[in-house]
């Protein structure tokens, strides 16, 4: 909308295929860095902002979609990312100074933007500044209040509605009330309703109300939503109930699903609440008195369910101590895993999982559909196993993988074999693009009736000479990609879900595996948006992720992988989970983030990705070797290991043979040059 494209895309003339070259990529150009959209995990792409980034405004997209809604006879709020938020996620390139300092440039397009929505015939607009409950950037209170006066002086606009959500919007609130805007939207979930009490100004403005959670899955308490409005009523000018954020994060709908219905509620049912609580506000409780019960018996159900606290659990948790989450030194580990192992230097791995191919997806259908049987279906899921295994023989890779074939997703595998989490039937959300998600719900306290990996990695270390190495996702991706309880604190879920991690590495090192990767790509996810809570998420993260890790023996070599976030706030924690390897995406941001590892002393090994998955681009050996050559500058020889930037899940098996020949060749020589 703002034109604010890099120049490797500018030169594309036809505009689809530049705006797919700046999302996904070309033969020719590498596409925008992808990261997640605050603490969830639907994704963006960062706009890169250097000195010379022209804006020019571009509205075609958002005057369509207002076509064609008017068109269908609806009466569309168009909502468009705000100027704030859009800098502040934005990157600096070529040394150019933080994309905020260019809000002067954007506001005169988004004032053009306002004139053209009133000639769309457009009410109001709403302005999404998510970025205002944060601390991405200094004075954004201040900042909001300069921007939206400026934009709310003008005399030709639609009615403004700023929305914040995903926290309490503080000082913000007051200094947007303090404008001409219209209204603002609070997040009264993760907000606090006493910020909106802090901002008298709002007596004479719309606040937009988000006490149902747009974000969690569990069914609205209605007498404590309507008690939450009723504080309201005498201190803000209107009134609107809504949900705490977009939907976007929730499934659609409850119909397909079975199990646990009466205490959940998707983005349909939420709609209805919403539509409840308004009607009990103007017309009382008593009007929607059969919808207040149900929500009544439902919270009650669930706080007496016997699945929500087990004894043995809870008690092994209450027994854990320093020493449960402390290995052996470093380095003795080191040389306990280099004699076990008998690794040559750059050692060369993957992430994990080899292409989904159709016949592993017909498979999974097949067994779902009762076609197959579940022997017929392992049958499959080895003889998977055992091609991807040769296929990585073939390569010349160093340490092998299992391929994950059995995994429909790396959470959702584990939570379905654990107590206390339930699996929907049809509970998708988008992640980016066109991939979905089926998040799985924690409801109850973990608990790992059985082993859940050890046949499959035990059956391909059989089939292979070489070292495997076992997969496993951490505690706190396995949180962050869950719809979590809302009853207990988040470091309690984790450490239950640790401890059945752990004891999963405790069967896998018994079964004669000796390397172990406990995935955590959604460390930096959970960061807390607000300065002042993230070192205490970062201390129980990291010790969820030890607690899950230091069961094994110094002799047992742990790998963690992370990737698709700025690392900058996590990179302390990152060391600190004190895993003997850990790979890293870097492929788009070079090398940055070796430095700073080294710059937290961190001494371990290190592979950060040589090249970018999520593009269907194949890197050339040169390429790979020249970024390999530039890793060593910053790490020295022993430490580093050759791997993508994550999992091959979503690749074709050709592009994958392909760039993993290029990085083995490419590995290959710069051992040869070291020698
Ligand atoms: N082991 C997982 C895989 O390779 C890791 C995926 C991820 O980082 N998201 O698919
Ligand atoms: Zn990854």
């Amino acid at each position: 909308m703002l034109d604010a494209l890099p120049p490797r895309v500018a030169g594309i003339s036809d505009p689809l295929d530049r705006y797919f070259a700046a999302a996904r990529g070309n033969a020719d150009v590498t596409p925008l860095e992808m990261t997640k959209w605050f603490d969830t995990n639907y994704h963006y792409l960062v706009p890169e902002i250097s000195a010379d980034t022209q804006f020019t405004l571009r509205p075609d997209k958002v005057l369509s979609e207002i076509a064609q809604a008017h068109g269908a006879g609806i009466t569309a709020r168009p909502v468009v990312i705000g100027p704030i938020t859009f800098l502040a996620l934005a990157k600096a390139v070529d040394d150019a100074p933080a994309p905020i300092t260019r809000i002067d440039d954007l506001i005169p397009h988004y004032i053009d933007l306002l004139d053209r929505l009133v000639d769309a015939g457009v009410e109001w607009v709403q302005f999404d500044e998510p970025a205002l409950v944060s601390d991405v950037a200094d004075g954004l209170p201040e900042l909001a209040h300069s921007v939206y006066s400026r934009l709310s002086g003008v005399s030709r606009r639609p009615a403004i509605l700023v929305a914040t959500y995903f926290g309490d919007a503080g000082p913000a609130l007051g200094a947007l009330a303090r404008t001409g805007i219209e209204g603002v939207a609070v997040d009264l979930i993760e907000g606090r309703v006493e910020s909106v009490a802090a901002a008298p100004e709002l007596s004479s403005k719309l606040v937009v109300a988000g006490v149902v959670d747009g974000r969690n899955v569990w069914r609205t308490d209605l007498d404590g939503a309507l008690g939450t409005l009723g504080t309201l009523l005498g201190s803000v000018g209107d009134l609107a109930v809504s949900t705490s954020c977009s939907t976007l994060h929730v499934p659609y709908s409850l119909a397909p699903e079975t199990a646990l219905r009466g205490w959940l509620a998707f983005a349909s049912d939420k709609f209805v609440e919403v539509a409840t609580l308004s009607r009990a506000v103007r017309n009382g409780r008593e009007s929607e008195a059969q919808s207040f019960d149900a929500s009544r018996a439902a919270l009650a159900t669930r706080e007496t369910d016997p699945r929500l606290r087990d004894t043995a659990v809870r008690t092994r948790l209450a027994a854990i101590t320093d020493a449960d989450v402390t290995r052996g030194d470093a380095s003795a580990r080191s040389s306990a895993q280099a004699a076990r192992l008998g690794l040559p230097p750059l050692p060369t791995t993957t992430i994990g999982s080899y292409p989904q191919t159709t016949t592993i997806r017909k498979a999974r259908a097949a067994l779902r559909s009762k076609a197959i049987d579940r022997a017929e279906y392992e049958r499959r899921m080895r003889d998977e196993i055992s091609s991807v295994i040769a296929l990585q023989e073939k390569i010349g890779l160093d340490v092998l993988v299992h391929g994950e074939p059995e995994r429909n997703d790396m959470v959702q595998y584990f939570a379905e074999q654990l107590d206390g989490f339930f699996a929907t039937t049809n509970g998708w959300v988008q992640s980016y693009g066109t991939r979905c998600v089926r998040p799985p719900i924690l409801f109850g306290d973990v608990s790992r009736p059985d082993q859940m990996t050890v046949d499959w990695i035990t059956y391909a270390q059989s089939l292979t000479d070489k070292p495997l190495k076992g997969m496993l996702t951490g505690p706190v991706t396995i949180l962050a990609w869950s719809f979590v309880r809302n009853d207990q604190p988040l470091a309690d879920s984790a450490n239950q879900i640790a401890l059945a991690i752990r004891d999963e590495t405790v069967d896998l090192e018994k079964a004669g595996v000796g390397i172990i990767q406990v995935d955590e790509p959604a460390l930096r996810e959970l960061l807390p948006l607000r300065d002042a809570d993230k070192q205490a998420y970062l201390d129980w993260a990291v010790r969820a992720f030890r607690l899950s890790t230091s069961g094994v023996s110094d002799a047992i070599q742990v790998h963690t992988h992370l990737c698709y976030s700025e690392f900058g706030e996590v990179i302390g924690a990152i060391a600190a989970l004190d895993a003997d390897v850990t790979s890293i995406e870097a492929a788009r941001s070079s090398m940055e983030v070796l430095e700073d590892l080294n710059a937290v002393g961190f001494a371990n090994g290190v592979g950060p990705g040589v090249y970018d998955i999520h593009s269907p681009r194949v890197p050339d050996a040169n390429e790979i070797q020249k970024s390999l050559s530039a890793a060593l500058e910053a790490v020295d020889v022993q430490r580093l290991w050759v791997n993508p930037d994550c999992g091959l899940k979503t690749r074709g098996t050709d592009e994958v043979v392909e760039s993993l020949t290029n990085m083995v060749t490419a590995a290959k020589a710069v051992r040869a040059s070291l020698s």
